[in-house]
């Protein structure tokens, strides 16, 4: 083949085409697939990143435990059944959600209070032979037997005292519902009643309650209705009954009593206005929470909210909240009875029907109900 030649040009003209076609292609081809490995990776990541916000949300309480969840733990984790009992029984103190799972609260909750153990009998054998003081302390917080020493608020209202059940008495049932109403009675109340007679629904209502005719004639309307009222506050006035165990006790007695002139019932149970973990009782959340339980009475949390304090539509409570049902072992779902959340009652019906289509369980909480405290355990 000689320079300048056709065979030449030929030649020339099929390496240029090479170059200019082929090594882009080609070259796409490999960005291509380096892209999508790297699009993958970053999804994955992702993914991990949720599932870890997930597990942490857990494992600070925020969210509720599934048993979905729990077995996703599981598989992630890798572990065969004997080393996942190793590490539900010696890692207690780090693996909350499997302990609480178990049912094992009360153990979980003093063996986390006991020195650092090796294995299960050490933490075991730690709590128990722990100075007698603190195992004290420990029983005053957490199961609350009437044999702890005297409060220094015992001679505020001593007549407000109730029986609260043993924890081994408390009901934990899978998928039951549980609707409540706060701060009512309002002028939604009768219709919230209707609704939930309609489809045959008991749910609970913490009250705000007052001393007004109307009120009493609603407070007495929700008990012939028989569905639970608890407590919730007085004057609903954060910056007060927060203040201290004092101003909450009053506050307290006050609705407490409303209550009971009302309907003749002694409610054993509560709601700590914006929950039991806000931004205005850090400094006596643990004194108020620690006199209630000593007086007998039980809070509840929750773990569905609707939103509808929040402005929620009819259109996102429609939505949300079936949803946020299914994500959850049992539900205790924040509604509110209030002149300010009319989308409440408009969407109540039809939520109602989709959940009893769906074959929920619907209850009211009495106080043997198992809790759902957001520092406490899971439902
Ligand atoms: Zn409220």
């Amino acid at each position: 083949m000689q320079f300048g030649s056709v065979a030449f040009f030929k030649v020339l003209i099929k390496t240029v085409l090479c170059i200019v076609f082929f090594v882009p292609l080609v070259l796409c081809v490999v960005f291509a697939v380096l892209l999508w490995n790297k699009s993958a990776e970053v999804k994955d990541i992702q993914q991990d990143n949720e599932r870890l916000e997930y597990y942490a949300a857990i494992l600070s309480g925020e969210r509720e435990p599934t048993v979905k969840g729990f077995y996703d733990v599981y598989a992630r984790s890798g572990l065969s059944d004997e080393e996942l009992i190793e590490y539900v029984l010696h890692g207690k103190d780090e693996s909350q959600p499997a302990a609480n799972m178990s049912g094992d609260t009360s153990a979980d909750s003093s063996a986390s209070s006991g020195s650092s153990g090796n294995s299960a009998l050490q933490t075991v054998d730690t709590t128990e032979a722990a100075s007698s003081a603190e195992s004290e302390a420990d029983a005053t917080a957490e199961t609350n037997q009437p044999t702890q020493p005297e409060s220094p608020y015992a001679d505020i209202y001593p007549d407000m005292m109730v029986n609260a059940p043993a924890e081994s008495d408390y009901v934990r049932e899978l998928g039951t519902v549980y609707l409540t109403f706060d701060d009512g009675p309002s002028d939604n109340t009768y219709s919230i009643l209707s609704y939930l007679e309609q489809y045959n629904v008991k749910a609970t209502f913490f009250v705000v309650p007052n001393r007004s005719e109307g009120c009493y004639a609603k407070l007495k309307a929700i008990a012939a209705a028989g569905h639970s009222i608890g407590v919730h506050s007085a004057s609903h006035v954060y910056t007060d009954i927060y203040s201290s165990v004092e101003a909450y006790l009053d506050d307290f007695h006050e609705a407490w009593d409303i209550i009971y002139d009302a309907t003749g019932i002694k409610t054993e149970i509560f709601r700590f206005p914006g929950g039991s973990v806000n931004d205005f009782n850090t400094e006596t959340r643990d004194k108020i929470i620690q006199e209630m339980t000593r007086r007998g009475f039980r809070y509840y949390d929750w773990n569905v909210e609707s939103g509808d304090v929040d402005g929620a539509t009819w259109t996102d409570m429609y939505n949300s909240i079936p949803s946020d049902i299914a994500n959850c072992y049992r539900s205790i779902v924040l509604m509110h009875d209030s002149n300010s959340t009319p989308n409440t009652v408009l969407v109540l019906g039809d939520v109602l029907h989709v959940l009893v289509s769906d074959g929920y369980k619907f209850d009211k909480i009495n106080n043997d109900t198992r809790p759902v405290q957001f520092t406490g355990p899971f439902a």
